[in-house]
């Protein structure tokens, strides 16, 4: 075995360390209190080649592995989780389905932009009656004149409304067998067609500063070759995509610990009471200890993810495993960085405030603890696919 990173891998890390110390921690603060886009981070994440990180330089992307991607994650997520969402819905969610099932028109045409960072674009699957139960569909596209007319509604979709988007794609409904068994398809809906209008920002708890918005489809018509993938096979490659996408969720959780982690160190050190740095009580040395030991386990979880995509092995359970358990350690870790920053851990004006705040998603998004459970699961055999 070999813990090492390779000299690109180390060079893609201390990148995004040095990215996320100068630029992204000195606003994570403001954009979060003002729910305030990150619009030049998302262009210098663009210049220095992540929005297309782990896909082919013909596509417009960095050709680096996924290891180097979750790394990049976690080392954004260490500074704002805003911003590392975004990041990560972009390549994972946005660009990832142009990559794995587009036609080489439509990654000309769709991913190209995307890689370079010049677009963002969406994901939409959650609707407001399917969320966990993502087959549920109930949004339709109905073929007419050589064009999909599509009427429905997603809730949740990140990077959906920025002035950047280019637009989202969708699961709908495109046909119901003689048992009512829905047939669901995969669309591209551009920001600009006629009957797609985006909601307002949502008020959110934590990542505040990243971009959620509903979709309503009223009639909005796109041409039939706006079809990703083989009609039918909707479902099956979103969720073929929600497999990669843990493994950025899980590095996205991994970095917010490290985060939370780094502040209470500091905090420890600097602040007395009794006479001493309250680093040198036992209860919160061991408190230290027990944040790192989980974050360092479940570090090498997603690494090990990470690595097993690349080597081209199954990582579908590693990355379910990752996953559940990243999203748990960075709940404890957030939760003991509160407890050591003491009553000034509740003041907005520190980060670990905002590091509670957008903790909690990490549990919920891209499948709840309780559906991974599940996951986990139907990928060990105990559960019918
Ligand atoms: C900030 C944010 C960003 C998001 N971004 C996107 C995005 O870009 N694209 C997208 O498509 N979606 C997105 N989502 C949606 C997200 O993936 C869903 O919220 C999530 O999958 C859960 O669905 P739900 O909210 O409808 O909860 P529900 O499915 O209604 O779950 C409610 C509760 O019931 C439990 N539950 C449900 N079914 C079962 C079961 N079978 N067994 C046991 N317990 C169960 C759940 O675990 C949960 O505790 C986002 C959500 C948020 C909040």
């Amino acid at each position: 075995m070999n813990f090492d990173l390779t000299d690109e891998q180390k060079a893609i890390q201390s990148l995004c360390r040095e990215f996320a110390r100068d630029h992204v921690a000195p606003q994570a603060e403001r954009n979060d209190r003002e729910e305030r886009f990150p619009y030049e981070l998302v262009r210098t994440m663009g210049e220095l080649g992540l929005m297309g990180l782990p896909f082919p330089e013909i596509y417009g992307g960095a050709g680096a592995d996924t290891v180097s991607y979750a790394l990049a994650v976690m080392e954004i997520a260490r500074a704002d989780a805003s911003t590392a969402i975004t990041l990560a819905a972009h390549v994972s969610l946005g660009a990832s389905p142009f990559y794995l099932f587009g036609t080489e028109k439509q990654k000309e045409e769709f991913l190209v932009p995307l890689a370079r960072g010049e677009r963002l674009w969406g994901f939409g699957l959650t609707e407001p009656g399917a969320g966990s139960d993502a087959g549920g569909t109930q949004t339709r596209a109905e073929l007419r004149d050589g064009k999909w007319v599509i009427n429905g509604t997603k809730a949740f979709i990140t990077n959906s409304g920025t002035d950047v988007t280019g637009g989202t794609t969708i699961t709908a409904v495109t046909a119901r067998g003689p048992n009512g068994r829905a047939e669901i398809s995969t669309i591209i809906v551009p920001q600009d067609t006629p009957g797609f209008v985006r909601s307002k920002k949502y008020r959110k708890m934590g990542w505040r500063a990243s971009d959620t918005r509903e979709l309503a489809f009223n009639d909005a018509e796109v041409p039939a070759e706006n079809l990703l993938g083989e009609r039918g096979k909707g479902l099956k490659n979103f969720l073929t995509i929600l497999d990669g996408g843990r493994i950025s969720v899980a590095a996205l959780s991994v970095g917010l610990a490290m985060g939370a982690y780094d502040e209470a160190f500091a905090y420890a050190k600097e602040r007395h009471q009794f006479g001493r740095p309250i680093a040198a009580f036992q209860a919160i040395q061991f408190k230290l200890a027990d944040m790192l030991t989980e974050i360092e386990h479940a570090k090498l979880m997603v690494l090990k993810a990470a690595w097993e995509k690349d080597e081209g092995r199954a990582f579908e359970l590693t990355a379910s495993l990752a996953k559940l358990y990243s999203g748990e350690v960075s709940r404890r870790v957030v939760n003991e960085a509160v407890q050591i920053h003491g009553g000034y851990g509740f003041m907005d004006e520190y980060p670990v405030s905002r590091m509670y705040r957008d903790q909690k998603i990490n549990e919920i998004g891209e499948g709840t603890n309780e559906v991974q459970r599940l996951v986990i699961a139907r990928q060990i055999g105990l559960l019918s696919p």
